[in-house]
């Protein structure tokens, strides 16, 4: 199966191979920014499953892991498109949100929650509470 993610202006494109090897959400302060949102949602594939077409610049920074991670980003529109760091050199990272497909696979985890904006649908929920919306189905 192929899959195409692409910037808001659609210049800069990501064409991946197959399956996603993670896919997951995450809430830290770093993604909040990156994104303009409160929730990042992020795919990571082997670089081999990978192929960029278009231009793109790098936003590099050190992630809390002490790696470099280096964002790809379009010079156009702005969009984020896909990440790829020293500490995985192996792979790389694909904004969910960019494929804009509604059957691409949910996330089977989740990280950073303590940023959670209180109130909105991606805090995670107790399994005990009553009169609330289902607990998310993350593991
Ligand atoms: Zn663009
Ligand atoms: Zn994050």
């Amino acid at each position: 199966m192929e899959r195409t993610a692409t910037c808001h202006c659609g210049q800069l494109r990501v064409i991946a191979t197959g399956e996603p090897e993670r896919v997951y959400v995450c809430h830290c302060k770093a993604c909040q920014h990156r994104t303009g949102s409160i929730i990042h949602n992020g795919s990571s594939w082997r670089k081999s499953q990978v192929r960029v077409e278009g231009e793109d610049k790098i936003y590099a920074r050190m992630a809390d892991s002490g790696f470099e991670i280096r964002f790809h980003f379009c010079p156009h529109c702005g969009t984020s498109v896909f990440w790829e760091g020293d500490k995985n050199p192996a792979t790389c990272g694909v904004a969910v949100g960019c494929f804009a497909d509604p059957d691409f696979p949910p996330p089977d985890s989740s990280a950073g929650r303590r940023r959670c904006i209180s109130g909105s649908d991606c805090r995670p929920r107790s399994r005990t509470s009553r009169n609330r919306a289902p607990e998310v189905a993350f593991r």
